[in-house]
């Protein structure tokens, strides 16, 4: 098949077009893809990034979390799926046989397999998906593939962060700082549940997105008085706030924006500059009884609720689509998300 690999961690991937196809399981499923989305997580990944939390691709790799498509071929096991559906592919693939499994939390098992990790992801033409009866979710017909493709990753972390997580209910006031895709689809989420929503970021050009996603408020945080500022424009702070990016600054900020017991949401992963840990401001935390709550995926069972949304236009995971290029191009995009520059969300249509 034609995929773009990952040879070397900090080398752009490279095109091939004789890679070995994955092979099926019996409880498996091949997709072929029709469109995967490009998440900050890949330049992480790509960068050799998270080894401190035991995500580190064996190279050489085909990577890419974020994908959908149309069912290639099933394991002799699979009973819900067949050859030509049209699915969504979330990234974490449980094992079924764990107690979170058990509880219909595969976003949480203990033994899951990650899209692009261990198996072959959605910058190939073919990528595997684990034990499809438990992992896959049927994509229905009104919604297309490039508009589907962050649902496998970015659109449905953050529905799950700020729908089932932080439990953002109407009338909050929720600030999100970083308007990438995380911040993006967050803002048109908690928008949609009827709070108001403060969008922060350093690029003005993804904060005209955010208004256009629902945010009533944006701030620029170029000179460091972001939480200043959504204290002011909300009386007192926000009732939740959501570190959409996952560096120290941001994290810090979210905090510093919440009213006294309001609700931290950690959606980024960190990078290299904190590896896994930040500081925080405990004695702060502890006297305004604030919580700090992390999120990650979302499992298949929660679905229905979030394409509900899609169908019915109350949530247009499309709109943030900036860019839609060939696999050939995937490689500069993810090299050129170093300079946090990037606005808008980009697409691989296959
Ligand atoms: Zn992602
Ligand atoms: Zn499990």
């Amino acid at each position: 098949m034609k995929a773009a690999v990952l040879e070397a961690f900090r080398t752009p991937m490279k095109i091939h077009n004789n890679w070995p196809d994955p092979k099926c399981g019996p409880e498996d499923a091949i997709i072929k893809v029709a469109a995967n989305g490009i998440c900050r997580s890949d330049c992480h990944v790509c960068d050799g990034d998270w080894e401190w939390i035991g995500l580190q691709p064996e190279l050489p790799a085909v990577i890419g979390h974020e994908f959908c498509g149309i069912v290639e071929e099933v394991g002799a096991n699979v009973k819900n799926y067949k050859v030509g559906d049209r699915v969504i592919c979330p990234f974490i693939f449980g094992c079924g046989n764990c107690s979170f499994c058990h509880a219909g939390q595969q976003n949480v098992c203990l033994n899951a397999d990650l899209a692009g990790f261990g198996c072959s992801g959605g910058y190939g033409e073919y990528a595997l998906v684990a034990r499809a009866d438990l992992n896959l979710v049927e994509l229905p017909e009104s919604i297309g593939f490039v508009e589907a493709a962050s649902m496998g990753c970015r659109f449905m972390t953050s529905f799950h962060g700020i729908v089932d997580q932080a439990k953002v209910g109407a009338g909050d006031w929720v600030a999100i700082h970083g308007c990438g895709g995380i911040g993006l689809a967050a803002t048109q989420i908690a928008t949609a549940l009827g709070a108001n929503v403060i969008a922060v970021d350093i690029n003005d050009k993804n904060l005209e997105i955010a208004r256009k996603m629902g945010a009533v408020h944006t701030v620029n945080a170029s000179n460091g008085d972001a939480p200043e500022q959504v204290v002011a424009l909300t009386g007192g702070g926000a009732h939740i706030s959501v570190d959409a990016l996952g560096i120290a600054v941001t994290c810090m900020n979210s905090l510093m924006s919440l009213r006294s017991r309001g609700r931290h949401l950690q959606i980024g992963l960190t990078t290299q500059a904190e590896k896994g840990f930040v500081s925080l401001p405990v004695d702060i935390m502890v006297a305004r009884e604030l919580e700090f709550i992390g999120t990650i995926g979302m499992q298949p069972r929660r679905f229905p609720a979030m394409l509900n949304m899609v169908e019915s236009g109350k949530l247009t995971p499309g709109e943030m689509v900036t860019s839609v290029i060939p696999v050939d191009q995937a490689a500069d995009v993810i090299e050129s998300m170093h300079g946090f520059g990037n606005v808008g969300t980009t697409v691989v249509e296959w």
